[in-house]
Order: C-alpha cells, then structure tokens, then sequence
C-alpha cells in the first residue's frame, strides 16, 4: 500500500493521512520530519544534507530521494507508506518512480483531495484565534459563546495567515505548483482525485474504497 497524497492547504489532507496510518498501521513520510531525522541520526545521506543545509543551500533532490529511500528501508514501510508533502515536482517524481524501481515496488495510488478555492476560502478566513490563550474558533463552525470573545475572556482576532489574500496566495502558488504533478501522475493512471467535501468519516470512506478497490 504505497501512496501519495495531495490537497491544498486546508483540505484536512493531514486529518485523512493520519487516519489511514492507524487504519493501516503504515507510516505517514513527510519530508521535512525524516530530513531531520536523518540529519540527528546522522545517516550517510543526512550527513550530506547537513551539508547543505549549513551552507544555507537548498537541499538537493538526490539527497532528499536518498533520505527517502532511507526512510522506506525501515520495518515499518514493509506493509507500506504514505507520502505527504513529496514529490513537488516532476522531476522528483521521476526520481522517485526510478528509486522504487529499483526496490521493487511502486506507487500504488496519488490520493488527491479536491475542495474548491470558495470553500477552502471559507474554511481558512474564518479562522480566529484567542489573543490570550491560543484557542481557534471559526465564524461558521466553531462559534464562540460570546461574539469575538474566548472562553478566557481573551479577544478573537484573525491571524495574517487566515488573511484572504494570504490564503489565495497560497493557493494560487498550490495550483501551480501541482498542476504538473497531477498531470504526471494522470499520464501514469495512479492519479484518484477524490472530493474532499463531506464529514472526516465521509471522506475516510472515500479513500479506502479507492485504495480497497471498491471505486464507485
Ligand atoms: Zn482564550
């Protein structure tokens, strides 16, 4: 069972990729978590990218592919894994289809969550935040008892990040940066988009009838 997962920000990908690591006790791999883990355990490649990254230097996509291929070495990516936030690009999904080539094995499915720029809008901008004590709330869905108060009695305010023009931008950066991606993989027939709007459950059930092979 090895997947890739895509989805904009927003899209409760990590919320799904999280449930199908318990579901199917294989491991969640995102790039950044095992880049430092393998610079602390000081593996051949994380000594490298160590490297690179003292020098302030972007690491290197075979470096990262080597990490990777690190990482699916261990027991627990036997039964398989999920990969969040890698590949970026068509280059490193290339490179990544030739790692797995040589170990035998191969994506099996590119899970990507689908919710349309007005919703993810919703979602995000409605985001408030407790100036005191940290707790969110949302507009919509979580209101506060008190409007634009806290439980604490601390004040509600947005943060520049749940900002509208923040959230398009990075969208739009999402879009243009996956656009290629999905095409790579839509040539390849691993491409499963599926619709990300519905309850946690809802959505869960989506994505094992993919991977279970009960589409439809
Ligand atoms: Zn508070």
């Amino acid at each position: 069972m090895n997947l890739i997962f895509l989805g904009p920000p927003g899209a409760g990908k990590g919320t799904q990729a999280k449930l199908l690591t318990e579901k199917y006790n294989i491991p969640q791999i995102s790039t950044g978590d095992i880049l430092r883990g393998a610079v602390r355990e000081a593996t051949p490649m994380g000594v490298k990218a160590k490297g690179f990254m003292e020098s302030g230097a972007l690491v290197p996509d075979e470096v990262v592919i080597g990490i990777v291929e690190e990482r699916l070495a261990k027991p627990d990516c036997v039964k398989g894994f999920i990969l969040d936030g890698f590949p970026r690009t068509v280059a490193q999904a290339d490179a990544l289809q030739r790692m797995l080539n040589g170990l035998d094995r191969a994506i099996e499915h590119v899970i990507s969550v689908e919710v349309d720029n007005a919703e993810l809008l919703e979602r995000m901008a409605g985001r408030r935040t407790c100036r005191a004590c940290g707790r969110g709330y949302h507009v919509t869905f979580d209101q506060p008892k008190v409007k634009d108060r806290c439980e604490c009695g601390g004040e509600l305010y947005q943060r520049d990040d749940d900002r509208e023009e923040t959230i398009r931008k990075r969208l739009t950066v999402y879009e243009a940066q996956t656009a290629p991606l999905k095409q790579y993989y839509a040539g390849e027939s691993l491409l499963r988009p599926i619709s990300g709007i519905g309850s946690i459950d809802e959505i869960q059930r989506r994505i094992v009838a993919i991977i279970e092979g009960r589409q439809g």
